[in-house]
């Protein structure tokens, strides 16, 4: 009762004494709460898999992101990461559940994000990747599971690495906790793809014992064309690392 008062009545008298402020523009935002109008059509859909990651050889089966790294979704994932603003994780999960309800995406037995070290998530106090892959999950009615992925080691800072130092830095980071099901198939959730070595390694411990396919969704990619990867690692190399 409490709760439906709060939102019927007080939300919005808050909302209208201090209202939100768009996060990338700090205009009024009442859109969405956090993003205006205009910048949330400035977020663009791609919805392929990133340039860098297409190839038969590759372990993981299938990869898209659903949006690309733009100045916009820049901001949105530096806040959800360092700034503490979880809850663009779920709107990003649930963006990301829409647009791939009605692809292959739908026909995976369970989503498993990628792990955070147990001291990151402490230093974080939450795993942006679970954010988005827990509505994920709820939008495309797939369990989620929590328990059979973790974290072996604490792995350094990628963002200095190139993709060959970033596999290495990743090789062993992941274990197998709970080895008595094992899903046949999985869908690995990030929030940005960049050289897919921290996805690779850990869609490999997955087939490693046993996982027949390995989807891998991100929110993001700055990888849709083939020039860009050298733009983004000159001007963006300290935004995204795909490691933490
Ligand atoms: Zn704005």
């Amino acid at each position: 009762m409490k709760k439906r008062l709060f939102k019927k009545f007080i939300a919005p008298l808050i909302d209208w004494i201090y209202p939100p402020r768009c996060l990338v523009c700090e205009k009024i935002a009442l859109f969405n709460g956090y993003l205006c109008h205009d910048c949330f059509f400035d977020l663009e859909i791609f919805g392929k898999a990133p340039h860098s990651f297409e190839g038969e050889d590759s372990i993981i089966d299938e990869v898209s992101s659903l949006y690309k790294f733009n100045n916009v979704m820049k901001i949105l994932i530096h806040n959800l990461k360092y700034n503490g603003c979880d809850y663009i994780g779920t709107f990003l999960g649930k963006q990301m559940g829409i647009y791939y309800k009605n692809t292959s995406f739908k026909d995976y037995e369970c989503i498993i994000s990628i792990p955070l070290h147990r001291i990151k998530k402490d230093m974080r106090t939450y795993n942006q990747a679970e954010k988005i892959a827990s509505e994920l999950s709820n939008v495309l009615e797939i369990p989620m599971n929590i328990d059979l992925l973790k974290r072996a080691v604490f792995t350094e800072t990628q963002t200095k690495l190139d993709q060959e130092g970033r596999k290495k830095n990743m090789k062993g980071a992941f274990k197998i906790i709970a080895k008595e099901e094992i899903p046949s198939s999985v869908i690995l959730i990030d929030d940005v793809f960049t050289t897919g070595a921290t996805t690779s390694e850990a869609a490999n411990t997955l087939k490693e014992v046993g996982v027949k396919k390995v989807g891998v969704l991100t929110a993001a990619t700055p990888f849709f064309l083939r020039h860009l990867k050298f733009v983004f690692e000159m001007d963006d190399s300290e935004e995204i690392d795909d490691e933490l």
